[in-house]
C-alpha cells in the first residue's frame, strides 16, 4: 500500500522526523528562555540546549563548537561567508571563484557584486554525458587563483544532479595560498561523512531542513584560523560572538543538533539503501520509457554522486507539465530551487543541454520516509504520464 501523495522531492526539503520533533517540544513552552538571559534559570536552560546543540553538531563533523555560528538557514550563511570575507578583505582584493553549477543562493549574491564591478571567474562544469558530468577539477580552481583572490566557493554535492566536487583537493590549494574556502554542503551534511578536519574547507553553510530537522535554521562552520576572517552582517545584540546577531531560535536549534546527530549515525546503511532505490527507480524507468536519458554524473561510482539523487531527460516531452500530470507524485523540475524563477535549470543548461532538454527534465530526490513500493509507483505514474503526453503531442 502507498500512501499518496508521495514525496519525492528530498532535495528540496524533508520531512521534520518525529523524533526530531519530539526532541523539539519542551523548548516552545516550557523551556522558553531566552539563550541570553544570564539572569534566571529560563535563560541558562536555553543556554545549556544551544551548546548541547553546537557541541553535538561540531562533534558530528569533526570541529571544535566555537566554529560552528547558528543561522537562518544555508541561504543566509552562504551569503553571511561571501559578504563577510569580501569586506574584511579589502586590501588583498576582491576577486572571487565560483562554479557556475553553484545553487542561486551562492549565484546571486555573487551575480550581483559582479554587476557592481566585482571581479568574478565562473568555472564550467563537466559536461552531460561524461562519467563526472557536473564536477569541476583542481586544475580549473589553481588555473583561476589570482593575487587577488580572496574567496572560492565551490559546492560539496550539488542539488540537482547530486555531483560531488573534488573539495578536499580543491582545499589543499587554496589553503597554500591562504585564499578562503567556502563550501555550500547543503545537500551533503547528514547525508555522506565529512570530517571538517580533512576536507579542509574554510566556511562551510549547511541547513536543517534537508536533514529531516526544522527550517529555518542552519549553520555556518568558521575555521579557527588567522586568515579566515567576517565581518558580521546583522548587526544587534551580539549573539553568536558578534557575527550574527539576534535572539537564538532555541527549539530550532535544539531540532537542528538531534536531526544532525540521528542522519550521521545512519549514514552508511541510509546511503546504501538510498543508492539501492535510486537505482530501481532507474531501471524501472530505463525499461518502461523509450528516450530516456540520465543527466549528471554515472550512477555507479558513489564518490561522484550522492545516492538519493536522480534526474532525467525524457526526451520530447515538457516537464513541468509531466509534473502537473502527475498529482500524486512529488518530483521536480530541474529549476525546483528557484521555482520563482522559471527560468531553466542553469546547472542542467551548464552541462550542455538544450532548453528544450533541461525543460524536458524531471529530479527525483529519494529520502528517508521513501520505500520501494513507492519507487514502483513513481515508476507507474511517469510512464503512463509521459506516454500520455507524448501521444498528444502527435
Ligand atoms: N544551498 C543548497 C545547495 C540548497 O539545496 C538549498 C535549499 N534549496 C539552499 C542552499 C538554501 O537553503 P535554505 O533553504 O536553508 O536557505
Amino acid at each position: 500500500m502507498v500512501n499518496k501523495p508521495v514525496f519525492m522531492d528530498n532535495q528540496s526539503t524533508t520531512r521534520v522526523d518525529p523524533r526530531v520533533v519530539e526532541a523539539m517540544l519542551p523548548y516552545f513552552s516550557e523551556i522558553y528562555g531566552n539563550a541570553g538571559s544570564t539572569s534566571h534559570s529560563f535563560g541558562w536552560d536555553a543556554k545549556e540546549a544551544v551548546d548541547t546543540a553546537r557541541s553535538t553538531i561540531a562533534k558530528a563533523l569533526n570541529t571544535s563548537a566555537r566554529a560552528i555560528l547558528f543561522t537562518s538557514g544555508a541561504t543566509e550563511s552562504n551569503n553571511l561567508a561571501l559578504h563577510g570575507v569580501l569586506q574584511r578583505a579589502k586590501s588583498k582584493g576582491q576577486h572571487i571563484v565560483c562554479a557556475r553549477t553553484e545553487h542561486k543562493a551562492m549565484i546571486d549574491p555573487i551575480a550581483r557584486l559582479e554587476r557592481r564591478g566585482n571581479p568574478v571567474t565562473w568555472l564550467d562544469a563537466a559536461p552531460n554525458g561524461s562519467p563526472d558530468a557536473g564536477r569541476v577539477t583542481v586544475e580549473q580552481v589553481a588555473d583561476a587563483l589570482r593575487d587577488d583572490t580572496v574567496f572560492v566557493s565551490v559546492m560539496l554535492a550539488n542539488n540537482e544532479i547530486g555531483v560531488i566536487q573534488p573539495l578536499a583537493e580543491i582545499a589543499k590549494i587554496c589553503r597554500e595560498r591562504e585564499i578562503v574556502l567556502h563550501t555550500d554542503a547543503t545537500q551533503a551534511v547528514g547525508r555522506m561523512h565529512i570530517d571538517l578536519e580533512q576536507l579542509g574547507v574554510d566556511l562551510m553553510s549547511f541547513s536543517g531542513h534537508k536533514l529531516y530537522g526544522p527550517k529555518g535554521v542552519g549553520a555556518l562552520y568558521v575555521r579557527r584560523a588567522r586568515h579566515v576572517r567576517l565581518e558580521s552582517q546583522i548587526e544587534g545584540g551580539g549573539q553568536e560572538r558578534g557575527l550574527r546577531s539576534g535572539t537564538l531560535n532555541i527549539s530550532g536549534i535544539v531540532g537542528f543538533g538531534a536531526a544532525v546527530e540521528l542522519a550521521v549515525s545512519a549514514i552508511d546503511q541510509e546511503s546504501d539503501r538510498l543508492a539501492k532505490l535510486r537505482n530501481q527507480l532507474f531501471d524501472g524507468l530505463s525499461q518502461s520509457v523509450p528516450k530516456m536519458t540520465l543527466n549528471g554524473p554515472i550512477l555507479t561510482d558513489p564518490k561522484l554522486r550522492m545516492p538519493g539523487n536522480l534526474n532525467c531527460c525524457f526526451t520530447d516531452v515538457d516537464g513541468e507539465a509531466l509534473m502537473m500530470s502527475m498529482v500524486d507524485l512529488a518530483v521536480s523540475s530541474g529549476s525546483a530551487c528557484t521555482s520563482a524563477n522559471p527560468e531553466p535549470s542553469h546547472v542542467l543548461r551548464n552541462l550542455g543541454l538544450s532548453d528544450d532538454e533541461t525543460r524536458a527534465s524531471l529530479r527525483f530526490g529519494l529520502g528517508r520516509f521513501n520505500t520501494a513500493e513507492e519507487v514502483e509507483f513513481a515508476v507507474e505514474c511517469v510512464t503512463e504520464a509521459v506516454q500520455r503526453l507524448r501521444k498528444m503531442a502527435n
